[in-house]
């Protein structure tokens, strides 16, 4: 049977939560034994997110194929079991590229190219490509309805209405009903805007999901029904909730599964969000907390880390802990003295330097790892928390004076981390990211393999730079070990300190396979120690307090 659409819009204000939305309707429909596949059109001129500030953008999202994409299909894959790649996102940038390829071909055999039937066509056949082989298809359109950039996608859907039918296609507008203090009351008004807009470009939505922060009563319900034209069953509140991974929960109360099915003539299972349940009951009822310090440079904007930021929250929640994450800027640990390096880290139950580019903070970050690494705090460094774990070490276990990646200091002594293109002595050429999924033999009886119990995995991949196997030997005699290679040994993959209780860093990045109901052992185990060195300290501090109070003396001579 061909595969059904849903079409996701959203009105009134950006950052509703469309993304989470689809997401979540997807997460209900699979819990009812429905395959699903979802895919975001990103009105924007980027070809792909992958060359837009993170302050810009928040987190580009890797997906197995090295597709560089918007943070929504992290969603996508953390509530779903879809398989996602370059064909779920896509961006005006990137279709227009496509067309004028075809063009200077001379595929259009001498036809005007123009927005429609052109470009709608190219969207419809994105559209048709990843809703094969599935049962429904959710198509997220991003940016907000009225926006000019967003019209092309707009009468796409439309079209998709159009040719194939009521039964087939369903509309879900995201929208905003917000409460207004001074009046004590809801206010629908901006809804019925939104949907008028909607309206005035032929599409008529069937469900409006409605972000506010309490409960739509029955007569609001009824209002928004009459005046946007639905049916009061489809006036669905999306009432904000402490936990993401609550929303399918919130709109399986309120039935928008339901709703889905009845409007697309389709049968299904009964729904079985058991474990879904099971997560949110984590979230509600957590035995204690973990304290994480995340030492970075994008630490202001927090959806720079979406991924990171989830994946830890898995990791957590899968050892019944609450997480309290503290962002600190790199950059403001240069220049302490060791007394206020002290007083900035010692808080933390653990360290994680996470990715990033660039040199600011860099400094700032080989402080903070080289606490972590001499007080024995469990330490986890990804992509950028890795070679600057392995720049630490070369400098202060080594001693190798000045040692640096590339990246940070072209004229450096020392080169661990490099890019092997310059050895090679090729220039750089356009798109030289290691991106996408890339398997890593994994070191028998190493950290790495108890954590995974498996000696082979595949993880994602986006940076420029590589450990330089050029400095392995005095790496490795001075204590580092490395416990995670590409299967030719090109790659170093994963690196860590044996004589440290848990001290791991990878060149891959865990956080974009990460899902609540599956957290990643590299998180869930690096919570795990930091958790242990948290009750461990916070024992010995009581030690010492008992100690202090019945024999000063001893205690003033340590
Ligand atoms: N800037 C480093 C590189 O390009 C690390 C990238 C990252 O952390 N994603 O290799």
């Amino acid at each position: 049977m061909p595969a059904k659409y849903i079409f996701v819009t959203g009105g009134v204000v950006s950052s509703l939560g469309k993304g989470l939305a689809a997401a979540s309707i997807g997460c209900l429909l699979e819990s009812r034994g429905l395959k699903v596949n979802l895919m975001k059109f990103d009105p924007y001129l980027n070809v792909d997110p992958g060359t837009m500030s993170p302050f810009q953008h928040g987190e580009v999202f890797v997906t197995d194929d090295g597709a560089e994409t918007d943070l929504d299909l992290g969603h996508y894959e953390r509530f779903t079991h879809a398989k996602l790649s370059r064909d779920n996102n896509w961006t005006t940038g990137r279709l227009y590229e496509q067309i004028i390829a075809k063009e200077r071909r001379g595929d259009y055999l001498g036809k005007t190219v123009q927005v429609i039937p052109h470009v709608t066509n190219e969207i419809k056949a994105a559209m048709k490509k990843v809703a094969q082989d599935v049962d429904v298809a959710i198509v997220e359109i991003g940016g907000t309805v009225g926006d000019i950039e967003s019209l092309p996608f707009m009468e796409a859907i439309r079209q998709m209405r159009q040719e194939l039918g009521r039964e087939d296609t369903l509309f879900v507008h995201v929208t905003l009903v917000p409460f207004i203090a001074a009046a004590q009351e809801l206010k629908t008004k901006p809804t019925q805007h939104s949907v008028k807009e909607l309206l005035s470009i032929g599409i008529q939505p069937d469900i409006l999901l409605c972000r506010t922060d309490r409960f739509l009563s029955k007569d609001i319900k009824a209002k928004i029904a009459l005046f946007c034209n639905v049916q009061e069953e489809a006036v669905i509140t999306a009432k904000d909730v402490a936990s993401v991974y609550e929303v399918p929960l919130v709109f399986a109360n309120e039935g928008v599964d339901t709703l889905v099915l009845k409007y697309l003539h389709m049968d299904a299972k009964d729904r079985d969000l058991s474990k879904w349940e099971d997560i949110v009951h984590r979230v509600y009822n957590r035995k204690d907390t973990v304290t994480i310090g995340i030492v970075g440079k994008y630490v202001e904007y927090e959806d720079s880390y979406k991924s990171l930021k989830e994946a830890l929250v898995h990791g957590a929640l899968a050892h019944n802990l609450k997480l309290q994450l503290n962002w600190i800027e790199a950059e403001g640990l240069e220049n302490c003295d060791q007394a206020s390096v002290n007083a900035q880290l010692e808080g933390y139950d653990g360290i994680l330097v996470p990715g990033g580019f660039g040199k600011r903070g860099i400094e700032g970050m080989l402080i903070a790892i080289r606490y972590a690494r001499e007080n024995k705090v469990p330490y986890f460094g990804i992509c950028l928390g890795m070679q600057t774990a392995c720049v630490e070490f070369a400098r202060n276990v080594v001693g190798l004076a000045g040692a640096n990646s590339s990246e940070f200091d072209q004229a450096t002594p020392h080169r661990v981390i490099y890019k092997l293109r310059e050895l090679r002595g090729v220039e750089e050429l356009g798109g030289t990211m290691r991106l996408g999924a890339w398997t890593c033999k994994i070191e028998p009886c190493t950290l790495a393999h108890r954590i995974y119990g498996k000696l082979e995995v595949s993880e994602r991949h986006r940076h420029r730079y590589e450990f330089n196997r050029e400095y392995e030997e005095p790496m490795v005699a001075a204590g580092l070990r490395i416990s995670g290679s590409t299967p030719d040994g090109t790659y170093v993959e994963m690196v860590e300190l044996p004589d440290h209780p848990h001290f791991i860093a990878c060149q891959f990045h865990p956080e974009f396979k990460s899902k609540p109901l599956e957290p990643h052992p590299l998180f869930s185990t690096f919570i795990k120690a930091a958790y242990e060195y948290g009750l461990k300290r916070k024992a010995e501090k009581e030690i010492a307090a008992v100690e202090m109070f019945h024999r000063p003396e001893k205690v003033a001579r340590r």
